[in-house]
């Protein structure tokens, strides 16, 4: 089959021929109908983000159909539409324990990162891993709940956005369209902050009140003046470059919880004056349980929340789509769409 291959830090991703691995034991092998492109696939490419497995498929944004069941899986799920839970843990310590798989020290597997993922014609992965999907939500639409929507939901589980609160939502990208409908769905007051105007619009649709356009504008100042002076009850940072994360901090109130989604190479720097005086929270998100996955899937099917994708592109194509996030064009996901 094909697949989209990681060769190490700084080097560029190869479109390969490699062998498809049959399932084993409890497992399936998935034929991949839609897989998302998420802007950790550029920190790879970068090297910013070396997790010391090469070569991997990359892709954790993957959707597809059942096509072998391994033994003792149930035959009924052969054929079934599916969307990939992309951590797999050891299932026996203490944050296995309690699901959170996300934080496991010892991962069996983690699709698209240290074992094959979804840029590719399959993947195998644990019947468990394989979440069906509802039939209301096409293949193409379905792929970025798996790393967007789920991290927006595993984010806000951690800010607890209230009723009324001011909710900043900053970068507005696969995770932050999703962040600003939730915030929405919760009863809080949604400003978007982001550089592109086209994005802020989409953001606008999607149910934020505000728009901040960071290019135009002092973002900080800008939401104080929204907020009365108050600042932000949350701000979600979906960027993390030092202009980003200073505004972030600078624009959040009393009481304040800033969480890190996205990350750069650049450091957080905040006087803890500020923390303590303010009470003031900072934290962060990374990816999901797979009951976020199950929530993220009923939010998607009862339409609280949008998937937002801009482009499909061929596997062939994945390049131009890589290139595409990195200028910043893409008003939501890129998905790729193996052709046959
Ligand atoms: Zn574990
Ligand atoms: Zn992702």
């Amino acid at each position: 089959m094909k697949a989209v291959r990681y060769h190490g830090p700084g080097q560029p991703f190869g479109l390969e021929e490699v062998d498809r691995r049959e399932p084993e034991g409890g497992e399936v092998l998935v034929r991949i109908t839609a897989s998302g492109m998420c802007r950790t696939e550029l920190h790879f490419k970068s090297g910013l983000l070396d997790l010391g497995v090469a070569p991997v498929t990359m892709g954790h944004e993957a959707v597809g159909r059942i096509e072998v069941v391994g033994e003792g899986v149930s035959p009924g799920r052969a054929d079934e539409r599916v969307i990939i839970y992309y951590y797999l843990g050891c299932l026996e310590c203490a944050y296995c324990h309690v699901g959170d798989e996300h934080l496991c020290p010892n991962l069996r597997a983690e699709y698209g990162f240290i074992s094959d993922g979804g840029y590719a014609e399959y993947i195998t992965v644990p019947a468990r891993n394989a979440v069906p999907l509802p039939a209301a939500i096409p293949d193409i639409e379905a792929a970025p709940i798996g790393c967007g929507v789920t991290t927006a939901v595993h984010a806000a589980k951690l800010a607890e956005p209230e009723i009324g609160e001011w909710v900043v939502v900053y970068g507005v990208g696969g995770v932050g369209f999703g962040l600003v409908q939730l915030a929405r769905a919760t009863g809080a007051r949604t400003i978007a902050v982001g550089r592109s105007a086209a994005k802020l619009d989409k953001a606008l649709e999607l149910g934020a009140e505000v728009a901040v356009n960071a290019s135009e504008e002092t973002a900080a100042e800008r939401i104080r003046r929204i907020t009365g002076g108050a600042g932000a009850d949350v701000v979600y940072e979906c960027v993390g470059t030092e202009e980003s994360m200073k505004e972030a901090s600078g624009a959040l109130g009393r009481r304040g919880r800033l969480v890190f989604v996205g990350y750069s190479p650049d450091s957080f720097t905040v006087h803890p004056m500020q923390l303590v005086v303010f009470e003031q929270k900072v934290m962060g998100a990374v990816g999901a349980t797979l009951n976020d996955l199950y929530e993220a899937v009923d939010l998607v099917e009862r339409g609280v929340v949008r998937t937002v994708v801009d482009r499909t592109l061929t596997l062939e194509q994945f390049e131009s789509g890589l290139n595409a996030l990195e200028r910043g064009e893409l008003v939501g996901r890129a998905v790729l769409v193996p052709d046959r």
